[in-house]
């Protein structure tokens, strides 16, 4: 069966499913969006493209950009960056606090909340005019000019943001974070409140099924070795404290958010995005989860 076909297929099935997750509720924005959405879209290295349903309609990616900022302080840092922020799973809700007493503020990796804080310090630290640096780098390695912040979803979670205020700042009085935390956590808000489509996502993660280069100019955006460790810290990491299951169920480098998207990369075969608001008790979206176990499934292509 064609990617298409299959696609199509199981779309029409996890559509009939219940959906039994809710939608963040934590960010008020968040929790006005119909959770009847639901987009899947696959580009692949081949050159072919597929998606349905509301592929084309952009909603906010929140931590999928955690994978963008990384890159970013990645390219400016190199290994460097391994001494502010970890490499392991976390095994603890992307919010948590706890860890970071015994680990003197260096956060375990670059896709908990604590982690991407410490990522949006660098950039801060290095980037001439942060936000407009940051967005032209996503929109240049995408490709993509329609890419943007949304100023609404970025004052939604900075109202509410307390868990982040803390994070912050317990990492300050570890001497982690350079810059004032409230400029922290602003940019590290704008970071959260990109939105893209399913359609965006999966053409703009496609370099990481390619070695780090660019399909269509074959620029490179991450040398091999960082490419892979990008692939190898989304597969451990990715999906808060359901990596593990995401590893068993799925067997791709992935990352979610709490808008409800997911991005997974193929390496050598695809990237492919799902979006579906209603989350799981982790945090993961329902539908987007089931799609995905299904897709590696069926398709019989997986690492494992
Ligand atoms: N902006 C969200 C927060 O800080 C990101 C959460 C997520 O998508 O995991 O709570």
């Amino acid at each position: 069966m064609s990617f298409e076909d299959l696609i199509r297929d199981i779309y029409q099935n996890i559509q009939q499913l219940e959906d039994r997750g809710e939608t963040a509720s934590y960010i008020p924005e968040l929790s006005r969006i119909d959770p009847s959405n639901f987009g899947v879209h696959i580009s692949t290295i081949h050159g072919d493209q597929f998606g349905i349903g509301n592929c084309y309609d952009k909603f906010s990616i929140q931590s999928i950009s955690k994978v963008l900022s990384l890159i970013l302080a990645y390219r400016i840092l190199d290994h460097k960056i391994w001494d502010r922020v970890g490499v392991e799973p976390s095994g603890t809700a992307f919010n948590s606090l706890f860890q970071l007493e015994a680990d003197q503020g260096v956060p375990r990796n670059p896709f908990l909340n604590a982690g991407a804080i410490v990522v949006s310090d660098i950039l801060l630290s290095h980037l001439k005019h942060p936000k407009a640096d940051f967005i032209d780098f996503v929109r240049t390695i995408s490709n993509n000019t329609t890419i943007d912040y949304s100023s609404r979803i970025a004052q939604s979670e900075k109202e509410v943001g307390y868990r982040n205020v803390a994070l912050c700042n317990y990492i300050k009085s570890f001497g982690q974070i350079n810059n004032e935390p409230s400029d922290v956590l602003d940019f590290y808000y704008d970071l959260c409140s990109l939105e893209m489509s399913t359609k965006d996502l999966s053409e703009l993660f496609l370099f990481l099924a390619h070695d780090g280069r660019d399909i269509a100019s074959n620029k490179r955006i991450l040398n091999e070795r960082q490419s892979k460790r990008i692939n190898a810290l989304m597969q451990t990491c990715g999906f808060y404290d359901e990596s593990g299951e995401f590893a068993f169920k799925v067997g791709l480098p992935g990352k979610s958010g709490v808008g409800g998207g997911i991005i997974a990369i193929h390496p050598d075969q695809y990237s492919i995005a799902v979006w579906s608001p209603k989350l799981n008790k982790k945090g993961n979206s329902y539908k987007g989860m089931k799609f995905l176990e299904a897709f590696t499934t069926r398709s019989e292509l997986s690492l494992f």
